[in-house]
């Protein structure tokens, strides 16, 4: 049951949009908000690429996005699409003959990019194939690659020229009785996009595919991110989201999930609470959130883990999740089950003892709640 009513200060007013498809997944509307990936393989590397769509995909990737630059990488999406689990988006630019043959090759959604994608008449011709073949299109604007007259019109990249470079490919599309379309208005500058972004979310009533481009390594780009996707999401903006990092897709899915969790706006697997540690500690608090991280990834039910190095706030956390554990002291700690003390455990087998403990209590949920893993989201 939501607690929402007796804590306003968590609700989330998620912007009403239009819903569409990709392939399987409801994008926009009240669908979860979903979370999305890039590979960096090879496309024509198709053992590479399906190894890699399919860990994402294992990580809790809901879409996952390949890019196709040249003919081959076209041909390489008939033998990759069959055997992933996750729909493809294909992203085109410069030819939008990829397009085209993105679409008869089984993409579930065609991202293209306005500022590359050439004349109407070619984007006429990509959305005919994308209707033939029931793909959804991405309108992806990006700061970096906006159209020369809106450059000239602008002097440069800005808010402004990004949304107007969306909303008239937002007209093509209507113009053409084109509706299954998402957009996007990335910038690698956190306040272009965020301004971009709350411009885009007044002008139209399509869903909203959120990212900060180029956003840098695992640990700047994932605090970049955080903030710009984050004040977005809370402001109630964006339907789907792709961090983009420089690391490993696996990582952009995980860094997805935690930001949708950290506003309450996806659930997946297990949330851990834990304490920075200090001298107080009765157990190695780092190195065993450390080890229960690795060892806890293969729960996909949504539930609490809290670990806390000694009582200041060990019994306090506890009381507010499924599973807990309080370092004491003489080499050992308690355990709570749903709040309340349990039984004591000793240090050395705690996190064996804990591993069991998630795992009995995510079978019990799971059981209550068989839908429990296709998580929801928690603002409607
Ligand atoms: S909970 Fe205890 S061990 Fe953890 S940081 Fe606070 S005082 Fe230190």
């Amino acid at each position: 049951m939501s607690l929402n009513h007796v804590r306003p200060w968590r609700n989330i007013y998620r912007r009403t949009s239009r819903q569409i498809m990709v392939g399987n997944v409801p994008v926009g509307g009240d669908a979860p908000i979903s979370v999305q990936t890039m590979t960096n393989t090879l496309t024509t590397d198709v053992k590479a690429t399906i190894a890699q769509v399919q860990a994402a995909a294992e990580a809790g990737a809901d879409i996952v996005r390949v890019s196709v630059p040249d003919e081959a990488s076209s041909k390489a999406l008939r033998q990759i699409v069959p055997e992933v689990s996750v729909p493809i988006v294909a992203d085109i630019h410069f030819h939008y003959r990829r397009g085209i043959e993105a679409a008869e090759a089984g993409a579930a959604c065609l991202r293209i990019n306005p500022g590359n994608i050439g004349d109407e008449k070619r984007v006429r011709e990509v959305i005919a194939a994308a209707r033939d073949h029931g793909c959804s299109i991405r309108i992806g604007v990006n700061a970096g690659s906006l159209e020369k007259h809106l450059l000239e019109k602008y002097g440069e990249p800005c808010p402004d020229a990004m949304v107007e470079s969306g909303l008239d490919h937002i007209r093509i599309l209507q113009d053409n009785d084109f509706h299954e379309f998402k957009i996007s208005c990335k910038a690698s500058d956190v306040f272009m996009a965020a301004a971009a972004y709350q411009q885009l979310a007044e002008a139209t009533d399509a869903p909203i595919h959120l990212g900060i481009t180029e956003a840098g390594g695992l640990v700047s780009g994932t605090i970049k991110s955080a903030i710009g996707l984050g004040n977005l999401l809370w402001m109630g903006i964006g339907d789907t989201i792709r961090v983009s990092l420089s690391a490993d897709p696996v990582e952009e899915v995980k860094v997805g999930y935690e930001i949708l969790k950290s506003l309450g706006l996806r659930h997946r697997g297990v949330n851990i609470i834990s304490c920075p540690s200090c001298a107080r500690q009765g157990f190695d608090v780092i190195k065993t959130v450390e080890i229960l991280e690795k060892r806890l990834e293969h729960i996909k039910t949504p539930m609490s883990l809290s670990i806390i190095g000694c009582v200041v706030n060990g019994p306090g956390e506890a009381l507010m999740t499924d599973v807990g554990f309080t370092g004491g002291g003489a080499g050992s700690g308690m355990v709570y089950l749903a709040g309340r003390q349990s039984h004591k455990m000793s240090n050395d087998r705690m996190i064996d003892h804990i591993v069991e403990e998630v795992e009995k209590k995510a079978a019990e949920l799971e059981a209550a709640e068989p839908d429990l893993q296709v998580s929801k989201p928690a603002a409607e």
